[in-house]
């Protein structure tokens, strides 16, 4: 191999692994609700699902739809609707923080544990699992992926006077002791208009970096529907920005594969078409290269190995046992050692 062709391999090496999460990444790591039972509900029938339906008696509609962003788009044209407004916004808040994780080891803890510092995370998703995988995936390893909330979420504390974002469990800033407030979760859906937010507005700078540098760009469960058009098309302005026929895309969903494709076919477009489609994520790259699937992608289509990875990611019953599964990972990352195994 010529110099410059390895300098390209070692750049490629480096690029990140961007994760897209939307409902059906929380629908299958919680397939049975979460540590108490609660569902995670979708955005259909929304309201019923977390029981606050009610709510909604004796306010007139126009839509006939059950979905929380039609309803909320037309609520809050109407000032008479300000306080119905408020107690749904408390209502999914409530919901939403009452959630807990299962106590063994789910899809977010290993997909978290299968990526490292220069990889990102990014959720449509409000609930807090995510968070709470991360916490204690954490005591495996700090080198974990940056994660951005795109409609923010009920982990998230904001400062108003500082307009400084952390983790609500503080309760106060850190910087001057106001109350963290919960920023707003939900948008009109005919102007999401993000601005006003200062952690989204963040969350959505940074992933279009993401967008423009990863290699691999896995979507997860997110149907881009309607009400996220312009979400979408920033996606994808980011993503083409930058010369792709060498990165992938993959997609896991259950949804019907053709479907799937005509949705997620302007970004597969860019990369050539290498676009995979699978139903779980444990099919994916960081299924057959935890923590190196970057570098597995670059190996085997790049360089052109021929070979197959001897560690792959496992369900394990406790984080006992996953720690001592990618024990031999962290020793040699300790060495500054990202190899394939
Ligand atoms: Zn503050």
């Amino acid at each position: 191999m010529r110099q410059n062709e390895g300098d390209i391999v070692e750049l490629m090496r480096r690029r990140p692994h961007l994760f897209i999460l939307g409902a059906g990444a929380t629908k299958a790591t919680i397939p049975n609700g979460d540590k108490y039972g609660r569902q995670s509900p979708v955005m259909e029938n929304f309201l019923r699902e977390i029981g606050i339906e009610s709510l909604l008696n004796g306010v007139k509609l126009r839509t006939k739809s059950h979905n929380i962003e039609a309803i909320y788009s037309e609520l809050v044209t109407k000032p008479e609707y300000t306080d119905i407004v408020t107690k749904i916004e408390e209502g999914i808040v409530t919901h939403y923080r009452q959630m807990q994780i299962p106590d063994a080891p789910t899809l977010y803890d290993y997909l978290i544990l299968s990526l490292r510092k220069k990889d990102c995370i990014a959720t449509f998703n409000w609930d807090p699992l995510l968070i709470q995988a991360y916490n204690r995936v954490n005591k495996i390893t700090h080198d974990l992926p940056e994660m951005l909330f795109l409609h923010s979420s009920v982990a998230v504390g904001i400062c108003e006077d500082c307009r400084h974002y952390e983790p609500y469990r503080n309760k106060y800033c850190s910087l001057c002791g106001e109350p963290l407030i919960s920023p707003r979760l939900l948008y009109p859906v005919e102007n999401k208009d993000y601005s006003q937010n200062i952690y989204i507005q963040d969350a959505w700078n940074t992933l279009q970096n993401y967008l423009e540098t990863a290699c691999i760009v896995t979507i997860w469960g997110y149907s881009a529907p309607k009400s996220d058009k312009e979400a979408k098309k920033i996606m994808l302005k980011a993503f083409s920005s930058d010369y792709r026929p060498l990165d992938q895309i993959e997609v896991i969903d259950i949804a019907d594969e053709d479907k799937l494709y005509e949705t997620w076919q302007p970004f597969a477009k860019d990369t050539n078409y290498h676009l995979n489609i699978h139903k779980s994520l444990m099919d994916t790259y960081i299924g057959e290269f935890p923590r190196r699937s970057v570098e597995g992608y670059v190996k085997r289509n790049i360089e052109g190995w021929w070979g197959g990875s001897t560690f792959v990611m496992k369900e394990c019953n406790t984080f006992e046992e996953l720690a001592k599964l990618v024990e031999p990972l962290l020793v040699n990352e300790s060495r500054k050692d990202y190899n394939v195994i």
